[in-house]
């Protein structure tokens, strides 16, 4: 099975953390904001090119596309690549997260910052059939307030490129209960919801997060320690997903042979599998299956029960989502 060439699904994906490098470093050299260095040492500011040592490594990655992604222009682009590079992997359907507050620095507004996404996203299905759709983002360190404006601003966008809501941000700290509101008037608006839970190994954060309605739960890894749990994953039909590279750079398991997705798989829960950030992580689909049929033993048979996996549990509407189906299905 070539795994480039295989159709694939991402359904968690953050955008600033899949800025092209080469289009980071041509911004940020415009702007003034990086100097004397070259594009192949900007590499390694920009991504985990080997070993990553901890969390704050990571997240230091993420201080370069915050300054780029504040022009409307800017923004189009950067949604326009990132689906470009997905189309080069044959990713057929994506679903691209982002927090619209940390791109008003400059002083865009929320509607300038969401027309300007979704015209990247739109222009992007032009020129490659690829269908693309939104989750907004709530930081989970804002208080409520914050949380249910994120919602009821982007409500007007819903079924016209946004499907979702979902917090992110330190999980350990905030759990999701805080953003309860948030999320019962997201449910109610007519959100898809999926919450960044048991990322970091607090099981409770799953449970709660399917109180509050969760649809699809981000990473949920810490699931595994808990078995009335799995088995209400698996019964409910909510999907994880999972992003091996990711959590094994952020050491979200102390050691990547226990990461459990394939006892996941293997409990019938709905796996999918996703690169969460392409640049940060240095990666894409591809490797993200070659990964785990190399490092967790699964087969092609799996894999294509991943990507229908994902497909059942993608936001997408019923017509995009039976295209989806339909080229999984024919595989
Ligand atoms: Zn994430």
């Amino acid at each position: 099975m070539n795994i480039e060439r295989l159709p694939k699904i991402e359904l968690h994906c953050h955008l600033d953390g899949c800025v092209r490098v080469e289009t980071m470093y041509e911004l940020l050299k415009e702007q003034g904001d990086i100097e004397n260095i070259e594009l192949e040492d900007f590499r390694n500011l920009a991504s985990i090119m080997g070993e990553c040592n901890s969390l704050i490594e990571y997240l230091e990655r993420f201080k370069y596309p915050g300054k780029v992604m504040q022009t409307k222009e800017n923004l189009e682009r950067i949604t326009y690549e990132v689906l470009e590079d997905m189309h080069r992997e044959n990713v057929v359907y994506a679903e691209l997260r982002f927090a619209p507050y940390l791109h008003m620095e400059k002083g865009l507004s929320f509607d300038e910052i969401m027309e300007s996404v979704i015209k990247g996203m739109e222009r992007a299905r032009e020129s490659f059939d690829i269908i693309g759709n939104l989750i907004l983002i709530a930081m989970r360190h804002e208080d409520e307030e914050n949380s249910i404006n994120v919602a009821k601003q982007g409500e007007k966008y819903l079924g016209k490129g946004v499907v979702g809501f979902d917090i992110a941000g330190n999980e350990a700290d905030f759990p999701p209960k805080i953003h309860e509101k948030a999320f019962r008037f997201a449910k109610e608006a007519g959100y898809k919801i999926t919450i960044h839970a048991g990322e970091t190994g607090v099981v409770s954060n799953i449970y709660d997060a399917i109180e509050l309605g969760a649809d699809r739960i981000g990473h949920g890894i810490a699931a595994i320690k808990d078995k009335l749990l799995m088995e209400k994953l698996a019964d409910e039909k909510i999907a994880l997903e999972m992003c091996p590279i990711s959590n094994m750079q952020t050491k979200s398991v102390e050691n990547m042979k226990d990461y459990p997705i394939k006892t996941f798989l293997d409990k019938d829960i709905e796996v999918t599998i996703n690169t969460d950030n392409r640049t940060v992580s240095n990666t894409s689909l591809t490797k993200e299956i070659e990964f785990c049929m190399k490092e967790f033993d699964l087969n092609e048979t799996d894999i294509l029960k991943v990507l229908e996996n994902s497909a059942n549990a993608s936001f997408a509407n019923e017509d995009d989502k039976n295209k989806i189906k339909n080229i999984i299905r024919n595989i």
